[in-house]
Formats: C-alpha cells, sequence, structure tokens
C-alpha cells in the first residue's frame, strides 16, 4: 500500500460536501492540499440527504446561506457538470395558528439578513401549488431556494479539486491527532503520518471523536434520519415542501424524495451521554420527536472503549461502509402524509428506494467553523446540523478564506468554536 510522501499546507479530514469544497477552494487558490476520507468520497450525509438547498429560519445562518446561493447558481459551469440545479423555491406549512405566527417573526428576522422569505396564507399557497391539499394553515415561502442531486455534487468538487492539484486519498481514516506545546504536530492516517500546517477537521458525524484525540470538546449528537424515492411521476411542482406530515421534493426526472415528518431515532452510544447538559433545551423542545434507541449498536461501542478492543487503534474501522437502516414505518407513514398534501398521486405511488443516515447537530443547530481557541494549526468545519448540504459550498470558500485570508467573506461569528465555552448559544435554533 502507498504512503503519502507530502507534506501540504493544509490536511482536510473527512471527504463530504464540505471537505471537497474546502479542498477545491483552497487548491484553485495554489494552496497544496490532501483530503483524507476514510471510506469512499461522499459516503456519509451528502450522498443520503434530500437535495434541498434552503435558506433556513436561523438567522446566524443567513449570511452563510446567501454566500453559497450565489455560488449555488453558477457551481455546475463552475465544476464543469450538471449537478441538476433548480431554483424552484421551498415550502414550509404551518400546523397550526400559533406556528404560523412564528412564520411572520423568522421572515422578520431573515428578510433583515437578506433572504427574501414570504409568509402566504393558506390560498396564496394554492396558488403557488395547485395541487396541494391536506391539514396546515399556511406557508412560509423562499422563492430562491433550490434543489440539486447530493451525490453528483460533492463527486465533482471532489474530481475539481484534484484537477486543481488536491491530493485525495480515500479508504484512509485519520486515526489519531498529536498535539503539543499547544499545536497540533501530525495527524495519524491508515496512510502514514501528515504534518500540515493546519488542520481542518470535516469529518460530519465523527467530528466529536476527532476533537478529542486533539484534546477539543465538540458537542455532537447524531440522528438516525430515513428517506425514500419513488418512480417517477409527471411533474407538478419544483417548490420544495415541509408540510403536513412530510417532507417532499420532486426531482429533474419526476422522481419524488419523501421524507416522513414525526420521530426521529437516536441510536444511543457512549457519545449520547456525553455534553448531556448542553443538549437538554433542544430535548426539552422536541420532546416526543426524538426516540432514543438502546439496541446492538450500544453494546458494540461499550466493547470498543475496552482497553483490549482494536478499536483504541483504528478507532474508524468499524464506521466504515456503514448502511444505516431505514426506518420503513416512517416510509410508510410519509407516503401517507404526501397522499393526502398531494391527492393527484393516489395510486401513483411506487417506492423505488428508502435508505437512512445519521444527521450530525450541535446543541443550537448551527455550524462549528474556525478555529479552535488554545489550539494552533487546526480548525473545525463541521456540526451542520441538517443544513450542511445547502451551506457546504460557501463552508468550503470561507474556511479557505480563514486559512489564506484570515477574514471569511461571510459573517460566521455564531459559528465559533468558543461559543459553548461562552454560553452563548445560537437562540434561534428549532
Ligand atoms: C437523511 C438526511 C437528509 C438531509 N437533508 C438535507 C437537505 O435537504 N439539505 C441540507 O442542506 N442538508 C441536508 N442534510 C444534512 C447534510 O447532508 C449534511 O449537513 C452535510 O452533508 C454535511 O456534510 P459534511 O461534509 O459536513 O459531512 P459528511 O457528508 O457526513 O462527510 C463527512 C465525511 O468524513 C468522513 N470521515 C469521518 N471520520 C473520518 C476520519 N477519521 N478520517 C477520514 N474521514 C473521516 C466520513 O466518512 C464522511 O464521508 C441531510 C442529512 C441527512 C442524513
Amino acid at each position: 500500500m502507498s504512503t503519502i510522501e507530502s507534506t501540504p499546507d493544509v490536511l482536510v479530514i473527512g471527504g463530504g460536501i464540505v471537505g471537497c469544497a474546502t479542498a477545491y477552494y483552497l487548491a484553485k487558490r495554489n494552496a497544496s492540499v490532501v483530503l483524507v476520507e476514510k471510506g469512499e468520497i461522499a459516503d456519509e450525509q451528502s450522498s443520503r440527504n434530500w437535495g434541498w438547498v434552503s435558506q433556513l429560519r436561523n438567522p446566524n445562518e443567513a449570511s452563510l446561506a446567501l454566500l453559497s446561493q450565489s455560488i449555488w447558481r453558477g457551481l455546475s459551469d463552475e465544476l464543469g457538470t450538471d449537478l441538476d440545479w433548480v431554483e424552484g423555491g421551498g415550502m414550509y406549512l404551518s400546523d397550526d395558528d400559533e406556528h404560523f405566527r412564528e412564520f411572520h417573526r423568522a421572515a422578520e428576522l431573515m428578510n433583515a439578513a437578506g433572504v427574501d422569505s414570504r409568509v402566504l396564507t393558506r390560498p396564496e399557497v394554492e396558488a403557488l401549488i395547485p395541487e396541494i391539499a391536506g391539514d396546515w394553515t399556511g406557508g412560509y415561502y423562499t422563492p430562491t431556494n433550490g434543489q440539486a442531486e447530493p451525490a453528483k455534487v460533492t463527486a465533482a468538487f471532489a474530481r475539481a479539486a484534484q484537477e486543481m492539484g488536491a491530493e485525495i486519498y480515500t479508504n484512509c481514516a485519520a486515526e489519531d491527532v498529536t498535539v503539543s506545546g499547544g499545536r497540533v504536530q501530525s495527524v495519524r492516517t491508515e496512510l502514514g503520518d501528515v504534518n500540515a500546517q493546519t488542520v481542518v477537521c470535516a469529518a460530519g458525524a465523527w467530528s466529536s471523536k476527532i476533537g478529542r484525540m486533539a484534546g477539543l470538546s465538540l458537542p455532537q449528537r447524531k440522528i438516525r434520519a430515513t428517506v425514500a424515492s419513488t418512480e417517477p411521476v409527471p411533474i407538478f411542482t419544483r417548490i420544495n415542501v415541509w408540510g403536513g406530515g412530510v417532507a417532499v421534493r420532486q426531482r429533474n426526472d419526476g422522481s419524488l424524495v419523501v421524507a416522513g415528518e414525526g420521530t426521529a431515532d437516536h441510536d444511543m452510544t457512549l457519545d449520547s451521554f456525553r455534553h448531556m447538559r448542553l443538549f437538554m433545551p433542544e430535548v426539552r423542545r422536541n420532546l416526543g420527536k426524538i426516540r432514543p434507541r438502546f439496541g446492538p449498536e450500544f453494546v458494540r461501542d461499550v466493547g470498543r472503549a475496552m482497553p483490549w478492543s482494536n478499536a483504541r487503534k483504528h478507532p474508524f474501522a468499524h464506521a466504515v461502509g456503514v448502511e444505516p437502516k431505514p426506518n420503513m414505518n416512517k416510509v410508510r407513514d410519509g407516503v401517507k402524509s404526501l397522499i393526502q398534501l398531494y391527492p393527484h398521486l393516489e395510486g401513483q405511488i411506487r417506492i423505488d428506494k428508502a435508505w437512512a443516515g445519521y444527521i450530525d447537530g450541535t446543541p443550537d443547530r448551527t455550524p462549528v467553523i474556525g478555529a479552535a481557541d488554545g489550539l494552533e494549526g487546526f480548525m473545525f468545519a463541521t456540526g451542520f446540523s441538517g443544513h450542511g448540504f445547502a451551506l457546504g459550498p460557501g463552508a468550503g470558500r470561507v474556511v479557505s478564506e480563514l486559512i489564506l485570508d484570515g477574514q471569511p467573506s461571510a459573517d460566521i461569528h455564531m459559528m465559533r468554536y468558543s461559543r459553548f465555552a461562552e454560553g452563548d448559544l445560537s437562540p434561534y435554533a428549532r
């Protein structure tokens, strides 16, 4: 097996959209970059997501969302591949009057932050999507939201990064981080030690574990989310819609990407108990929506923590090629809700594929981007809390700017790592 010979300016850990976009923007500006990925490119969240490019209701993300949006519009051309980008808009439906009132507050904040967001009455929603029915009161509409095909995007960033000179090693986990004198000295990978000026941790749901190797405490949790896609039906809307028990996007070929609302599955591991205090407000807010499950994964995780376990030496060996189980009850519920939302689909829906992915989240559902105070040469670009497909291109750009210019072109103040220690969490997370 070959070893990594380079001593790059930057080592990126993780080949999801954030890591690959970071490698691309760095290499484009002639920085030398090595990216290591424990499995294949886009093995985890970045190929499993719904493909929504939303500018959500968290004003702390608005600046990065706007930067990302400006990149998305030209991304197929920039990367030289059709990414199935469509700027069709995004709609959230309110369950009741209280929820609808929240839309007004969110729209005010998002418009002030520069994102065109509109609150629509039920007839106004129906005018935009004539097929829509079901039990909901109104809508929150962002006309500039869009969609793209997840697996295509990350692969295109990786390919373009390589064309610009980045070295990408797959099936190569980062297994340890050596720190001395307040600085990262090297990272042990499966293909040898790498010494880099800067290490970027873009390891998605595994970032907290990598942080711990460097002596850092990143609060992070992962939730198993189930998705399904259908066989194509005639195209009726390009607006991504979330409400009435379902989230749905219609792709270019007419197929639908469908996810049922309701409870999410939290497969308990030892990590679930770390940072419990920080997650408590979020747990209370979403009481009943997240179902903890003690299963074989918990038992295996305890085994991996034992001193004799091989996981001590190869801490990510068990995490390669994992295919999380979709929750088929959620798929069935999602399809039921889909037909209530769009009755014209009755008799037309055939599930083509169902899958699941672990979504990484922080206590305030806001990413962590930037340096870790007190540790020179280390940066996080992680914790995207279900929004990282949309924000990925902008995140890659700002990480490259932080490294090369010391200054990002988007306001990422509320994404700083130190906010956890300061107790200054984003108040907007739902
Ligand atoms: C079901 C689902 C639906 C979603 N829907 C949307 C959506 O519609 N819109 C949206 O904006 N976001 C969505 N998200 C969230 C979005 O997919 C993520 O926020 C985004 O992909 C995060 O990208 P990432 O690069 O940070 O992480 P990931 O894509 O998870 O990539 C991290 C990579 O790091 C690698 N890695 C980990 N540890 C190591 C190591 N030690 N060494 C080397 N490599 C390592 C992993 O193998 C992985 O490939 C969804 C997520 C899921 C699961």
